[in-house]
């Protein structure tokens, strides 16, 4: 896998802060208060106008991987998330709930081609908290840290790589918070299984954190934790 050179790098910084700017007031923001993220801390994006070779991610929520460096380092990678309205929307003309939804041809979610997972908000990890949040998902790790648990997500349970495990030695407990099926709840096992420190937390049949704390509050969000 090709290292990024430091032009693609400053490319990728450019395109992030890009879309961030035009967050404020997008559709993207829209579809993340939709889902209980309105009070988003991790700065996110809407892709109006894409930079060159994003052209496929037009109208896409922009999740950029903010890392706690600046300059060029700043931006690990970019996903981009489909929040379509005809992908969301019933034939009824009623929404899905956004726990249900089908993106049918096309993935929900995008990643920039030959670039690799990463961890994403890994600015959780210095926050000083005897505890962290390990999640599934990136907009689930931002629905915990809106309940004030610092949070570290990734692009989904295939994308763990084992290299990421050293990142979470040192706090007393790393809540592993997989969806609530299967594929979410191997992931909180295997999580175990690698890190000493890891504690499964299962959100019920068909919760992932963001919905959890979107239904139940960060409060019992907390609770749930053991907080
Ligand atoms: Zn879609």
């Amino acid at each position: 896998m090709p290292k990024l050179n430091e032009s693609q790098k400053s490319d990728l910084v450019a395109a992030a802060k890009r879309y961030a700017a035009n967050y404020p007031g997008s559709p993207a923001q829209t579809y993340m208060a939709h889902r209980g993220l309105g009070a988003a801390l991790n700065r996110y994006g809407y892709v109006s106008e894409p930079a060159v070779g994003h052209e496929r991610y037009r109208n896409h929520l922009a999740i950029p991987y903010w890392r706690p460096a600046g300059g060029i380092h700043a931006v690990a990678t970019i996903r981009f998330r489909c929040i379509s309205d005809e992908c969301v929307r019933k034939p009824d003309g009623s929404y899905r709930p956004v726990h249900q939804e089908r993106h049918e041809g096309h993935g929900k979610y995008l990643g920039l081609p030959g670039h690799p997972p990463h961890l994403h908000n890994t600015s959780a990890l210095l926050t000083g908290t005897p505890y962290l949040a390990l999640t599934e998902g990136e907009t689930d790790d931002e629905a915990a840290s809106i309940a004030d648990v610092p949070a570290v997500g990734t692009p989904g349970v295939a994308s763990w790589r084992d290299h990421f495990a050293p990142a979470f030695a040192g706090f007393e407990v790393v809540f592993a918070l997989g969806d609530g099926d299967p594929a979410g709840r191997a992931f909180a096992t295997r999580m175990c299984e690698l890190l000493p420190n890891a504690v499964a937390i299962d959100l019920g049949d068909g919760y992932d954190t963001s919905r959890y704390v979107q239904e139940f509050g960060p409060d019992a969000f907390r609770e749930r934790l053991g907080l």
